[in-house]
């Protein structure tokens, strides 16, 4: 089987074309991080125009660098949710017009189990396994049984890590995006001056906060303001390595947790903060203690790309998944919910 992705649902216009056997034959992502620059933020309606004048383009070039056309294909996959709505219309607007004009079939994706079965792609994971997923805009565990089987453990429960980074970023005079920058200071900080909280640790399950992490990191940086007229190189390089410090001993300890629970084998990563060093070196730990291999699929698949969205349209064919030309667009989509209609089988 070979399919070509579509994926529109954030601030990335991606198109792909993936073979069953997991070779990526083209993966085209055009990111729209100059055109939000000055909002300071994702705008949804810069973003769906974007996405609809971009499309095209991403497809044709997938389709070129793959040499390949349209009718050798088995399948179009698009991602149908969750996401900036009038991305996502775009993405299965132009899908549904692709399908009807080549007879091809469709077939709808979760945007997030293009991320939960990412290592089945890269590495061939067989399942179960377990999916710490670490983005700018999400946080959650899963334990994946099957294509169309998700169990959620627990995530975050107010902002996402990525976010975390993004606005320590913000408040240290720090470039955006924040996670790289974060890291850089950290690495020449010292982890132990500033004593940051471990949000949610004494209380059971695996549910994160980030958000008091971030107030925590205001409050020093005021007080260190305050007591010396400003921050001193170092006293940033401090913050960064304890706020990482911190980040990093809260998902290791609930990894352990959801770790422990499922008795998973394999402990994979996905997400843009999932490139972080400090982190990652923490998750291994945790995996190795629980006799799990750990899996972290190179950065360019951890982030929005449709080499996963073509992915996941190849393991729901092949597990009998077919959309028409009624298939909707959905801001919301929780994985693990019997109203999808991937995943609702067998629920
Ligand atoms: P989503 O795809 O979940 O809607 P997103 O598009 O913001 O969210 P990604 O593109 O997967 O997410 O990741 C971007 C986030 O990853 C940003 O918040 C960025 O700061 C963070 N990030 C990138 N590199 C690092 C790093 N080395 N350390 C920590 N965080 C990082
Ligand atoms: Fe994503």
């Amino acid at each position: 089987l070979t399919f070509l992705g579509i994926e529109s649902s954030c601030d990335d216009t991606a198109a792909a074309v993936v073979r069953a056997d997991g070779t990526i034959l083209a993966s085209v992502v055009a990111g729209q991080t100059a055109l939000h620059a000055d909002f300071g933020g994702v705008v949804p309606e810069i973003a769906a125009r974007a996405h609809a004048e971009k499309l095209d383009l991403c497809v044709e070039d997938a389709l070129k660098q793959a040499g390949v056309a349209l009718r050798d294909l088995d399948g179009i996959a698009v991602t149908a949710g969750p996401g900036l709505i009038g991305g996502v219309m775009a993405g299965v607007m132009l899908a549904k017009g692709l399908a009807a004009g080549s007879g091809l079939p469709l077939v709808g994706v979760n945007h997030l189990a293009g991320h939960a079965l990412t290592p089945r792609l890269t590495d061939g994971v067989a399942y179960p396994y377990l999916m710490l997923l670490v983005s700018g805009g999400h946080c959650q565990f899963l334990e994946v049984r099957g294509p169309q089987a998700f169990q959620r453990l627990g995530g975050t429960i107010d902002d996402a890590p990525g976010e975390a980074f993004d606005k320590v970023a913000k408040l240290l005079g720090l470039p955006q995006p924040g996670g790289p920058s974060v890291e850089a200071a950290a690495a020449l900080g010292d982890p132990r001056r500033f004593a940051f909280p471990r949000p949610l640790l004494d209380r059971p399950g695996c549910d994160l906060s980030f958000s008091g992490l971030k107030t925590a990191v205001l409050r020093q940086r005021d007080d260190l303001a305050a007591a010396q007229g400003g921050l001193h190189e170092q006293d940033r390089r401090d913050i960064c390595a304890g706020f990482q410090t911190a980040v990093a001993a809260v998902l290791a300890e609930k990894t352990r947790r959801a770790l422990a629970q499922t008795q998973a084998p394999v402990l994979a990563v996905a997400g843009g903060v999932a490139a972080n060093q400090t982190l990652r070196t923490a998750l291994q730990d945790v995996a190795t203690a629980a006799g799990a291999d750990f899996l972290a699929p190179p950065l360019r698949l951890c982030t929005d790309n449709a080499a996963m969205i073509a992915w996941v349209g190849i393991e729901a064919y092949a597990a009998g998944q077919r959309d028409g030309m009624d298939l909707a667009a959905r801001p919301r989509w929780p994985l693990d919910q019997s109203a999808a209609p991937m995943l609702g089988a067998g629920k």
